[in-house]
C-alpha cells in the first residue's frame, strides 16, 4: 500500500508536467495479449506492473505478464519529429506517408499540419484535401465553411448553418411552426394586449415592484378616459357568418378577409387605410409601385381566432412574415386593448416588411414604431399620432428615477429574443423623442437620422455601431442618452405634440 501511495504522488507530479505538453501529446497506449487496449496516461511503471490513468480518471494497475506492448505518446511524437526532420522539402509521398502514420498514432494536429504541406506541394491531392475536410465543387476545393457560404449561400447562426433569410428571422426571435411557416407571435407585446398571465413574460404594469416608491414621478397621470360605450358595444358584437364564408374586402391599401358584419368590415377598411397613410408619412417611405395590397384577416371572435391559429389567449394578433399577413380578431383584448391597437401594431410590422429589407432593421426600431402606432387614436375619420401610452411611460419614469432602466447603448444591442415589454417601452420613448423632441429644426435633423438609417437597411443589417455613428459616435450617443433620460422624466402624460 505504501508503495502505491508513493507512486500516486509521483503520478500527480507527472500529471503537472504532462498537462503542459498535453495539446501536443496523444495518449499512452497499452496493448494487451488478449487483444485489449488501454489508453490514457501512464503514471507509474515498475518491473511487475504499469499504472495507467484512463480518460475517465480511473486508475488501472496492469500486470506486465498481460502486456504485449507499451507505446508512450511522447515517443511517437519524438519519432514523428525525427522522421519529419529527415524529410526533404519537396518529398510529396514522404509527407503523405508520415501524415498517415501520424493519424494512425492519433497525432491529429501533427497529421493535419503534414496534410497541409502535401497540399502546398500538390493542391489537388484528394487524400489530403479530404483528410482536412475540404469539399470539391465545380473543380474547386472549399473548406467546410467556404462551401457552406460560397456554394450554398448559407450563414452561421450560433453554431449552425442557415440561410440568410432564416438568420434574419432567428435573430428577431421568429419561430417556425410545424407547417414550416415563420411567425412572430407577440405574447410579450404591449401590456394591454395580454390577458393571460401564464403566457407572457413581463408586462408594463406587472413588472413594477409595488413596494418601491418612485423617487421622482413629477406628473400626476390624467384620469383614464372611458371608452365610448357605443364602441365598446361594437367590439362585443361577434355576430358573424362561418369563417369558411368569410368575404375579402378590398380597400385602397388592404385586402381584409373577415366574417364579421359587412358594416364592421367597412369600418376596418377605412381605419386600416388611414393607418397606412400615417405609416407612409412617418416612415417617409413608400412601397414599390405595384406592390401587392397588404392582407389582413380578422376573425369574428377570440375563440374562433384561437381555434384557427392555435394561438393562446395571451396573443391578440400576429404578423406572419412568410404569408405577409396580419391575423387578429374582432373584440377586446386584455383590460383596455381592442382590435384597433392590435391591428395598428401588427400592420406596422407588415408595412415595415414592405419598405425595409427583411431582417435589416434592428428590433428596437421595428417595435418602437409599432408601439408608436398602437398608441395612436382613430376617431372614425382619421388617425391621430403622438398619443402617449401611459402605462409604458409610467413604468419607464419609475425605472429612470430609481436607476432601474435599460441604457440606450444596451437597448440598441438587444436581440429580439431578449426584448421584453420593458424594452418596448424604452424603444417607444427613444423613437417618440426622435420625432417630437426640440424645435422644428431639431426635429428635421432627427428625422434625417431615421431617413439615413432606413436608407442603410437597403445595404444590410444596421448595426448598433452604425446607429451610434449617426449620432456622431459612441460618446455623442451617450450624451444623447443623458438628454433622453431628462426628457422622458419631464414628459407630461398628456403631452400634445401639436402644441
Ligand atoms: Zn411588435
Amino acid at each position: 500500500m505504501r508503495r502505491m501511495w508513493t507512486s500516486l504522488v509521483c503520478g500527480a507530479l507527472l500529471v503537472c508536467s504532462f498537462a503542459v505538453r498535453a495539446p501536443l501529446q496523444a495518449e499512452d497506449i497499452i496493448k494487451l495479449f488478449n487483444g485489449g487496449v488501454v489508453s490514457g496516461e501512464i503514471i507509474d511503471e515498475t518491473d511487475d506492473e504499469v499504472t495507467i490513468r484512463t480518460k475517465r480518471g480511473n486508475l488501472q494497475v496492469i500486470s506486465r505478464a498481460d502486456i504485449y506492448s507499451v507505446e508512450r505518446a511522447g515517443s511517437n511524437l519524438d519519432e514523428l519529429e525525427s522522421r519529419q526532420a529527415a524529410l526533404r522539402r519537396f518529398d510529396l509521398d514522404g509527407h503523405l506517408e508520415l501524415a498517415r502514420w501520424a493519424l494512425e498514432k492519433d497525432l491529429v494536429d501533427e497529421a493535419h499540419a503534414l496534410f497541409e504541406k502535401v497540399i502546398d506541394l500538390d493542391p489537388d491531392n484528394v487524400e489530403a484535401r479530404e483528410a482536412l475536410g475540404y469539399r470539391r465543387y465545380d473543380g474547386k476545393w472549399y473548406t467546410e465553411a467556404a462551401y457552406m457560404q460560397d456554394v450554398l449561400g448559407m450563414v452561421l447562426w450560433e453554431d449552425r448553418w442557415v440561410t440568410p433569410e432564416q438568420k434574419g428571422l432567428l435573430e428577431m426571435g421568429f419561430v417556425q411552426n410545424e407547417q414550416g411557416e415563420w411567425g412572430r407571435p407577440e405574447p410579450v407585446g404591449p401590456s394591454n394586449y395580454s390577458s393571460d398571465p401564464g403566457d407572457r413574460v413581463v408586462t408594463g404594469s406587472e413588472e413594477q415592484p409595488s413596494d418601491v416608491e418612485p423617487a421622482r414621478d413629477p406628473q400626476p397621470r390624467p384620469p383614464v378616459v372611458e371608452r365610448d360605450p357605443a364602441e365598446r358595444a361594437w367590439y362585443d358584437d361577434h355576430e358573424a357568418v362561418a369563417w369558411a364564408e368569410a368575404k375579402t374586402y378590398e380597400s385602397k391599401y388592404y385586402l381584409i378577409k373577415t366574417n364579421v358584419k359587412p358594416e364592421y368590415a367597412k369600418r376596418y377598411m377605412k381605419m386600416m387605410d388611414q393607418f397606412y397613410l400615417r405609416f407612409q408619412e412617418v416612415f417617409n417611405l413608400k412601397p414599390e409601385q405595384g406592390s401587392r395590397k397588404s392582407e389582413v384577416w380578422i376573425y369574428a371572435s377570440q375563440q374562433e381566432f384561437m381555434q384557427n391559429t392555435g394561438m393562446s389567449q395571451g396573443v391578440g394578433g400576429f404578423y406572419n412574415t412568410g404569408t405577409r399577413r396580419v391575423t387578429a380578431y374582432h373584440g377586446r383584448f386584455g383590460n383596455n386593448g381592442t382590435t384597433q391597437e392590435v391591428l395598428a401594431h401588427e400592420a406596422t410590422h407588415q408595412f415595415q416588411d414592405k419598405v425595409i429589407p427583411f431582417g435589416n432593421a434592428p428590433i428596437w426600431i421595428l417595435e418602437g414604431f409599432a408601439v408608436f402606432f398602437e398608441s395612436a387614436e382613430y376617431d372614425g375619420e382619421q388617425v391621430n399620432i403622438g398619443t402617449i401610452p401611459q402605462d409604458r411611460l409610467s413604468h419607464l419614469k419609475r425605472g429612470l428615477s430609481s436607476g432601474d432602466y435599460i441604457p440606450l447603448v444596451e437597448l440598441i444591442r438587444t436581440s429580439q429574443a431578449q426584448f421584453t415589454a420593458y424594452h418596448y417601452a424604452h424603444a417607444w420613448s427613444f423613437i417618440y423623442m426622435m420625432i417630437y423632441y426640440g424645435d422644428k429644426k431639431m426635429q428635421k435633423r432627427n428625422q434625417a437620422v431615421f431617413s439615413e438609417l432606413f436608407y442603410r437597411t437597403k445595404q444590410g443589417y444596421v448595426t448598433a455601431e452604425a446607429v451610434e455613428e449617426l449620432f456622431g459616435g459612441h460618446d455623442k450617443f451617450v450624451e444623447f442618452e443623458a438628454m433622453w433620460k431628462e426628457w422622458v422624466l419631464d414628459l407630461p402624460y398628456d403631452f400634445d405634440p401639436n402644441n
